[in-house]
């Protein structure tokens, strides 16, 4: 058969993978005696924190309300300002909203598409709380910069690790190096539950605040009790939510995280194949690597210079797409979503992300991609360029 007959069915930009060991562990919960939030979900934190190299993690019912909770622990409140990347997903920006909270939004570096930290100075005033940098891809942001950027202003910085499951900075797992990490486990990320996500710290203080900020602001720990009535009794202390996972998630994610390893890896073994691909075709950049990081390769992005090609992003994403593939954008800098436009926010407020967001298309890559697949992609984008060079 010809290499680039076209595929029958699309192939996804991202997709779970589920074998019989995960059905079979989510079974076992059905026919246990805890649906909602047991001992399946406390196996499920303590495996993940003890993964990331965490004292504490804290599952939520996904990423979004995690990173909610750890806004609230962080303190955010009122006309308190966040800063944070505008190429993401909404949730890094709304979290903050969430609390009544301002995002800030400091523009990408041109490299690594991450926060630029040299920018992030420039935009803390009295107002400033804390910092939710975003592994974009998978690739480490810029932590030990971040990081003594907090330092100096007393600022919390909470990592958005949305991407960033498996990935190290420095030899250190991402999860265990800031006040607070999220990771979600929605199925185009590395491991999944259906909806999840969790809070990774190795703050006490913090811990005990997302549990209960995650089941409506309720404690049963007597030492914290204004009264005791008996038994029965708890207190509600604050305005918290109904933001848990249940053991039927969470032993679906204990059984993926098993496979975490052998995930990243194939993830990284096509993500050099892609590299290797395209490294020499001047119309297209690869995604570069900063030395400092490993990344997860939660997404690849190829970037399309517009000088050597005679039609623009779109048109090239439209004929991938006619090709069955599963291409997508990643991501339309959050600011410019009409929310956030009548919240004020101006067009050109961040310009290396606005010009990435013209040029960048996402590629199909999950663990559970073929060689053959891979391949195809390959040859797909190689054809589309060819048809379109200057
Ligand atoms: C997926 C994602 C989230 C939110 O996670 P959910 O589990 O879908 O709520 C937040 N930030 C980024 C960057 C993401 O990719």
């Amino acid at each position: 058969m010809e290499k680039n007959t076209k595929r029958a069915n699309l192939l996804p930009y991202g997709r779970q993978w589920i074998d019989d060991d995960d059905i079979e562990a989510v079974i076992k919960v059905l026919k246990s005696d805890y649906l909602t939030t047991g001992p399946a979900v406390r196996e499920f934190e303590k495996e993940i924190a003890q993964y990331v190299g965490a004292k504490y993690a804290v599952s939520f019912s996904n990423g979004t309300a995690a990173l909610h909770g750890a806004c609230f622990a962080a303190g955010i409140t009122k006309g308190d300002e966040v800063i944070t990347t505008p190429i993401t997903f909404a949730a890094s920006a709304n979290c903050i909203l969430y609390q009544g909270g301002k995002p800030v939004f400091v523009d990408i570096d041109r490299k690594t598409y991450n926060i630029d930290p040299k920018e992030i100075e420039k935009h803390i005033t009295s107002k400033t709380k804390a910092i939710i940098p975003v592994h974009f891809t998978g690739q480490p942001a810029a932590l030990d910069e971040i990081t003594s950027i907090a330092k100096k202003y007393g600022l919390v910085v909470i990592e958005d690790a949305a991407h960033a499951l498996g990935a190290e900075y420095k030899n250190r797992k991402i999860g265990s190096i800031s006040d607070m990490t999220m990771f979600s486990f929605h199925p185009v990320k590395h491991i999944t539950t259906g909806e999840g996500g969790i809070i990774t710290t190795n703050n006490k203080e913090y811990y005990e605040k997302l549990l209960e900020f995650r089941s409506h602001g309720i404690t049963r720990d007597r030492n914290k009790m204004k009264e005791v009535h008996g038994p029965w009794y708890y207190e509600m202390q604050f305005l918290g939510y109904n933001y848990r996972l249940t053991d039927i998630q969470a032993a679906l994610g204990t059984s993926q995280l098993k496979k975490i390893d052998r995930f990243v890896e194939i993830r990284r073994k096509y993500a050099d194949q892609y590299n290797a691909a395209f490294s020499n075709l001047p119309q297209i950049t690869i995604p570069y690597q900063h030395p400092d990081g490993q990344s997860s390769w939660h997404l690849y992005i190829l970037r399309f210079n517009q000088e050597l090609l005679t039609v623009n992003r779109k048109e090239i994403f439209e004929q991938l797409l006619s090709m069955n593939i599963g291409v997508n954008v990643h991501y339309i800098p959050v600011y410019l979503l009409p929310y956030y436009q009548q919240l004020g926010y101006p067009k050109g407020l961040c310009t290396n992300a606005e010009k990435l967001y013209e040029e960048m298309i996402t590629l199909p890559l999950f663990p559970k991609m073929s060689q053959e697949d891979i391949e195809y992609v390959i040859q797909s984008v190689k054809k589309v360029i060819s048809m379109y060079s200057i």
